[in-house]
C-alpha cells in the first residue's frame, strides 16, 4: 500500500478494470488499459534514464496522453512539469531550463512553439524530446545536438507492461504546477502526491459525493489546477471517467455533455459565461447532470442564477494552484442564501483572515486570507524568497482579501493587488463588477483603479457591451450609483470589444491598467 498517485492506477486496474477512465474522440481507455500503458511508459522512461526526482516537462494540449505522461512520471517518483501552451517560445524555454527538465513531451499540434522553445540556446539539460501523436500528421521538431527525438508510441511500446511499484513517498513532489500568471510571472508551485490525495478526498466530499458512476467533460486546460485537479484527478481516484476536450467550444461542449451523459461539470467563469449564452441552450438534453461548479475567478452572479434556474445545484469553489485546487466550496444547500460567498474551508483545511501583523481581524472585517491543510503546496520551485513570503508560521498567505460572516462563511473580496484606494476609501473591484454584470446591455466588465491627482486612484469600468446594444458611459455610471456607494461606482467608463484574459480565463487587470494609464506595471504591484 502506498499513497502515491501511481498506486491509484495499479489499484483501479484491479477494482475497475473495465470502466472507462478517459475518453477523447474515438479513444475510450479503460482503467486496465490505462494502467498497462502507463506501466509501459514508466518503464520506458526509466530505460532512457529518467528516475526519481527527475523533472519531465509536458507541453501538450488536452489529451489522454497528457494523463498517461503524468501517471507514468508519478509511478517513477519523478516530477511532472506541465507547461502552459499559450506561452511563447522563450517563456517555455525559461520553464524548461528553470525546472532542469531531463525530458520534454510535446504534442504535435504544438510543433511551432516547441520548435521556438528548443531554438533557445540555454536549453542544455534536456536529453530527450518525445513527440505525442495527435490526429493530425506528426510534426517532428529539430532538436539541439545531443538530444534524442523519440515518438510517443514507439517509446511507450518499448516498456514493460507489469506493475513495478517504485518506492514513492507520499510527501515526494509530484508536480511543479505553474500559477496562472495573473499578477506577474507564473510561479512553479510544488505539489506532492499527498497534496493530490488530500485534494481528491476534499473535492469528493465537497462535491456531491463523486463516485465511479460520475463523468465529467473537461475543456479546462490540464496544465492548470482547474482542469487537472478539480474533477479529473479526484474522479480518477473514485474510478470515474473524464472526457477530455482538446479545445473549448461552448456549443460543442453542450453537445458532448448530452452525448456522454456528463453528471458533473466544472468550468471557469469565462467558460460558463460563454456556455449560458449558447442560443439553443434548452435544446440539449442535460438530464444526467447532477451539479455545476465554478471557481478560479469570481463567477458573475447572473451566470449562477441562470444555472440554478435550470434546476441544477451550483457549487462555487475557491482554489489556487498552491492549494492543489479546492480550498473552499459553497455547498448547494447554502448556494442561494449565500450567493457570492465561496463557502467554508474543505474537510481538513483551516482558514483565517488576518491583518498585516498576522493577527486575526474582528469578524466581518476584511483582511488577508491565510490557510493551512494537507492540500497546501510545499513551496515555489527555486524561489526560496517567494516561498518564505508565502508560507509564514505554517500558514499560506493567499494574497486574497476576504471576510468571514457571522455564520462562518468566507467571502472573497478581491486580490490585495487589485484593491483600489480612492479618497481614502477601499474599493473592491469585484463588488462593482458584480453590480454591473446585472445591466442588460453589459456582456462583460472589469473594474480597475487608475492614478488620479485628486483622489489618489479613481474607479474605471472597462465594459464589453452586449452585441448590438448601445451603451453610454453616463448610463453605466448612473446604474452603479443607484446600487452601491458613490465612491465604489466608476467615474470613467471605457468600452472594449473583448477583455484580455489568460489561458485560464482570468482577466488580466495589469494589462488593462497598462492600457488605460499608459504605464508599465512592475510585477510587484
Ligand atoms: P498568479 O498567482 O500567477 O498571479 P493566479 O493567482 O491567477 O496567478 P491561480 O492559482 O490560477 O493563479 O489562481 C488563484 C487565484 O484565483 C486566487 O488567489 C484568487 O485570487 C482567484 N480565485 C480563485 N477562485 C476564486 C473564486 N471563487 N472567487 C474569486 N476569486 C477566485
Ligand atoms: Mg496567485
Amino acid at each position: 500500500m502506498d499513497n502515491g498517485l501511481g498506486y491509484w492506477s495499479y489499484k483501479h486496474a484491479d477494482l475497475n478494470a473495465d470502466r472507462e477512465a478517459f475518453v477523447q474522440g474515438e479513444s475510450r481507455v479503460t482503467y486496465a488499459l490505462f494502467n498497462v500503458r502507463t506501466n509501459k511508459l514508466a518503464s520506458a522512461l526509466e530505460g532512457i534514464g529518467v528516475g526519481k526526482g527527475d523533472r519531465v516537462a509536458l507541453l501538450s494540449t488536452n489529451s489522454i496522453e497528457f494523463m498517461e505522461v503524468l501517471f507514468a512520471v508519478a509511478k517513477l517518483g519523478a516530477i511532472c512539469v506541465p507547461l502552459n501552451f499559450r506561452l511563447a517560445g522563450p517563456e517555455l524555454a525559461y520553464a524548461i531550463v528553470n525546472s532542469e527538465s531531463r525530458a520534454l513531451f510535446y504534442s504535435a499540434d504544438l510543433h511551432g512553439s516547441t520548435q521556438a522553445a528548443l531554438s533557445v540556446p540555454e536549453v542544455v539539460d534536456l536529453q530527450h524530446v518525445v513527440c505525442i501523436p495527435v490526429d493530425e500528421a506528426d510534426n517532428a521538431v529539430d532538436v539541439p545536438d545531443g538530444v534524442t527525438l523519440l515518438g510517443y508510441e514507439a517509446l511507450l511500446e518499448s516498456g514493460r507492461p507489469q506493475d513495478a511499484h517504485h518506492a514513492v513517498d507520499a510527501d515526494d513532489p509530484l508536480l511543479i504546477l505553474y500559477t496562472s500568471g495573473t499578477t506577474g510571472r507564473p510561479k512553479g508551485a510544488m505539489l506532492t502526491h499527498h497534496n493530490m490525495y488530500a485534494n481528491a478526498i476534499h473535492l469528493i466530499l465537497a462535491g456531491q459525493g463523486l463516485s465511479r458512476y460520475d463523468k465529467t467533460i473537461t475543456p479546462c486546460p490540464l496544465f492548470h489546477v482547474g482542469g487537472l485537479c478539480v474533477h479529473t484527478v479526484p474522479l480518477f481516484y473514485t474510478g470515474g471517467c473524464t472526457v477530455i476536450m482538446r479545445e473549448f467550444d461552448p456549443a460543442g461542449l453542450l453537445k458532448m455533455m448530452e452525448q456522454e451523459k456528463a453528471t458533473v461539470e466544472f468550468l471557469v467563469p469565462a467558460m460558463w459565461s460563454a456556455v449560458v449564452r449558447v442560443p439553443d441552450f434548452d435544446s440539449y438534453d442535460l438530464s444526467a447532470l447532477r451539479y455545476t461548479q465554478s471557481g478560479g475567478a469570481p463567477c458573475p452572479i447572473t451566470v449562477i442564477e441562470f444555472l440554478q434556474s435550470k434546476g441544477w445545484d451550483f457549487l462555487e469553489g475557491f482554489g489556487m494552484t498552491e492549494t492543489c485546487a479546492g480550498a473552499m466550496v459553497l455547498d448547494a444547500d447554502n448556494a442561494t442564501r449565500k450567493l457570492g460567498a465561496v463557502g467554508k474551508p474543505v474537510m481538513h483545511d483551516d482558514a483565517r483572515v488576518v491583518d498585516e501583523a498576522g493577527a486575526d481581524v474582528p469578524q466581518g472585517t476584511v483582511g488577508e486570507l491565510v490557510m493551512r491543510g494537507p492540500n497546501i503546496f510545499i513551496g515555489y520551485w527555486k524561489m526560496p524568497d517567494a516561498t518564505a513570503d508565502a508560507i509564514r508560521d505554517g500558514w499560506f498567505h493567499t494574497g486574497d482579501l476576504a471576510r468571514i460572516d457571522d455564520e462562518g462563511f468566507f467571502w472573497i473580496v478581491d486580490r490585495k493587488k487589485d484593491m483600489i484606494i480612492t479618497g481614502g476609501e477601499n474599493v473592491y473591484p469585484i463588488e462593482t463588477e458584480q453590480v454591473l454584470h446585472h445591466h442588460p446591455a453589459i456582456a462583460d466588465v472589469a473594474v480597475i483603479g487608475v492614478p488620479d491627482e485628486k483622489w489618489g486612484e479613481t474607479v474605471v469600468a472597462v465594459v464589453v457591451p452586449e452585441p448590438g446594444a448601445t451603451l453610454a458611459a453616463e448610463e453605466v455610471i448612473g446604474y452603479a450609483r443607484e446600487r452601491i456607494a458613490r465612491y465604489k461606482a466608476p467615474t470613467r467608463v471605457e468600452m472594449i470589444e473583448e477583455l484580455p484574459r489568460n489561458a485560464t480565463g482570468k482577466i488580466l487587470k495589469r494589462e488593462l491598467r497598462r492600457i488605460y494609464t499608459g504605464r508599465e506595471e512592475s510585477v510587484s504591484r
